[in-house]
């Protein structure tokens, strides 16, 4: 068993094919996963790589009983053929989404079904909310005394630390140096890992995609996800990209990048920053203006102004045009500095799609992003992402042991 090849390979500095190497089977792992069933003429096609690689890779996989391959008749066609796909009755997994409102637990198995989910509101306090969680861990854990936890998934809308064990800081809770590995052991066979939200929901729009594509993967991409804040999750060459060296876990924070100079004051200590005009949350306070709330003024949720806006509302239609623009704003700064021009938007805001999009590529069009081909930005999963992120974030990290 090998425990974070790719990750391991880095920090020893070991040599490009090794590398390449777990990344193809990283690859092929995740293709089958998101595809299921799926034939071994289709992987390799899709993956561009002989078939005898395929059956070389997978198995092992047949033979400890992780894939299972059996025959079926696809549609229409009277040849039965045979079907790789993930076995779920050995192993599961546990995602736990720490979110600024709200937070969930939930279960999944390599088939990918996400079953057993339970929400509740996020306590102020870190102590507390780990401590909701853990619950729902443990309970979880009872009810399926059959099989083995492999791996508890955590998102959180912040920044995780290098070994992503803890959480460093996470502006809209203000929670401050987290040991959430430490909170969460439930025994040594179970690895816990913290990811930033944002990456999270990267890895699990990946896999919804890859579903649909034509081929395999989805190599290059930035994922913008704005509810109450806005984080950014990066594919770079298939994989997530976290940042390096000290920087490990920070990169794609660009929600407090600064668009307005002296503009309105953030959580993070900064004016201006982009989640202040362009996140879901950011939307009531351009919608009431720059005066504050008057009392028995009710502060209306992104939500509510969606609703007013299809039902003709000019304010609520201006307030989303607005974060249109601005969202477009900052897209276009993120596509200039990362040099990927694809873009998947995740998050409360896409329940805003129709009202954002117009004016978010008119702003994208403006900038010198607007003058080379083949950019695009669509919108992704509104509410799923974040406790399937958690979920991805584990089950990924244990494909990269197999
Ligand atoms: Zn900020």
């Amino acid at each position: 068993m090998n425990n974070g090849l790719l990750y391991q390979s880095e920090l020893l500095g070991a040599s490009r094919v090794q590398q390449s190497t777990s990344r193809k089977g990283n690859q092929l792992l995740r293709l089958i996963r998101a595809a299921q069933p799926i034939t071994r003429t289709e992987i390799a096609e899709r993956l561009t790589i002989d078939k005898s690689t395929v059956t070389e890779n997978v198995k092992p996989l047949l033979s400890q009983g992780i894939l299972r391959e059996e025959s079926l008749a696809a549609e229409g066609q009277k040849r039965r053929s045979r079907v790789l796909s993930f076995t779920d009755d050995k192993i599961y997994f546990i995602g736990v989404n720490l979110g600024v409102r709200h937070s969930q637990v939930g279960f999944t198995t390599l088939r990918g079904e996400i079953t057993d989910e339970s929400e509740f509101e996020t306590p102020k306090t870190a102590s507390y909310a780990l401590r909701l969680a853990r619950e729902r861990i443990d309970g979880l854990i009872r009810k399926h005394p059959d099989r083995a936890l492999g791996v508890i998934g955590v998102s959180v809308p912040g920044m995780p630390d290098a070994r992503r064990e803890k959480l460093i800081f996470a502006p809209n809770l203000n929670w401050r140096d987290v040991d959430i590995a430490s909170a969460f052991n439930v025994g040594k066979n179970t690895r816990v890992v913290v990811e930033n939200d944002s990456t999270a929901a990267a890895m699990y729009e990946a896999r919804l995609k890859i579903k649909d594509s034509e081929d395999g993967l989805l190599t290059n991409f930035i994922l913008v996800r704005s509810g109450t804040g806005i984080g950014v999750g990066l594919v770079i060459g298939s994989e997530v990209y976290r940042g390096s060296g000290s920087g490990r876990g920070i990169a794609g924070e660009f929600g407090h990048m600064t668009i307005v100079a002296g503009g309105k004051p953030c959580v993070c200590g900064n004016r201006g920053c982009w989640e202040k005009y362009a996140s879901a949350a950011s939307a009531a306070s351009l919608y009431l203006g720059d005066r504050p709330p008057s009392r028995g003024d009710s502060v209306p949720r992104f939500v509510e102004i969606v609703s007013k806006a299809e039902v003709g509302d000019v304010r609520s239609r201006r307030t989303l045009e607005k974060i249109g623009d601005y969202l477009g704003i900052g897209i276009a700064n993120v596509i200039m500095g990362i040099g990927i021009p694809r873009v998947i938007i995740s998050g409360r805001l896409v329940y805003g799609w129709k009202f954002i999009e117009g004016p978010l590529n008119t702003a994208i069009r403006r900038s010198i992003i607007g003058k080379i081909d083949g950019w695009s930005v669509e919108a992704g999963e509104p509410v799923g992402s974040a406790i399937g992120g958690a979920l991805e974030v584990a089950v990924e990290e244990y494909l990269t042991t197999l």
